[in-house]
């Protein structure tokens, strides 16, 4: 797994994309920076790595677009030490950058195939993200109040099960809409029953499915 001068110049290359399409926080840049995107990849796409698109992976899913990683990680202002909810792990990306930014990442995938390869992966790559196997959509309580909740996948409504995980002050990103195309909702707990909400605009996601998701 091997991460050259050629990957570190693409990857530079990125960051300028990126900083044109409006990301302007330095922190998620070099967090960008530090993660080798192509080693996140199926081996027939990996010479794409550092185009800023969603690509195939495993079970028909995806890894999401650069810019996407990027705009949700900074919508969330994460601080080191905070302790983030992921649900879609996918191929691990998001994971990662969240982990090279000092939070602590609690990540859940229902797709078997995909949780064991990528809790493998994360691990060959020393990056500490804890993995669980379930569906997402009833979040993780025992490990509740998270800081902040990040949805990588299409839901059709904010989950309130989600909500109530978050603790007050606390941020959740979701895309919110139908199967083909959402609105990325931040929420903010601003009391223990009380939220504020913001629309970031539109993005496409593959489905959140499960108990308070799509029904497959
Ligand atoms: N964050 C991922 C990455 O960096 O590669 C991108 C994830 S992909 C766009 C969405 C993922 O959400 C898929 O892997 C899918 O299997 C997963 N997913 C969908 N519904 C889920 C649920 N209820 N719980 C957990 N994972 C779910």
């Amino acid at each position: 797994m091997k991460d050259t001068f050629k990957h570190r110049g693409l990857r530079r290359q990125l960051l300028l994309e990126l900083k044109e399409k409006g990301i302007d926080d330095q922190k998620v840049l070099e967090a960008i920076n530090q993660v080798p995107r192509h080693l996140f990849f199926l081996k027939n796409f990996e010479q794409f790595a550092y185009e800023d698109k969603a690509y195939p992976i495993e079970s028909g899913q995806t890894i999401s677009q650069p810019y996407t990683v990027a705009f949700q990680t900074m919508s969330l202002e994460i601080k080191p030490g905070e302790k983030i909810l992921e649900i879609g792990t996918g191929s691990g990306y998001q994971g990662a950058v969240l982990s090279k930014l000092g939070a602590e990442v609690h990540s859940i995938e229902r797709d078997e195939k995909l949780f064991h390869r990528t809790a493998q992966l994360l691990s060959e790559l020393a990056i500490p993200i804890k993995c669980y196997l379930g569906d997402g959509t009833k979040g993780l309580p025992s490990q509740t109040p998270f800081d902040k909740i990040i949805v990588t996948a299409g839901a059709p409504d904010l989950t309130d099960a989600l909500m109530q995980q978050l603790r007050v002050g606390g941020k959740m990103i979701s895309p919110v809409g139908d199967k083909n195309v959402q609105k990325m909702i931040l929420a903010k707990k601003t009391s223990s029953n009380n939220y504020s909400y913001q629309d970031l605009g539109t993005f496409k996601f593959v489905p959140l499915i499960g108990e308070h998701g799509w029904k497959n």
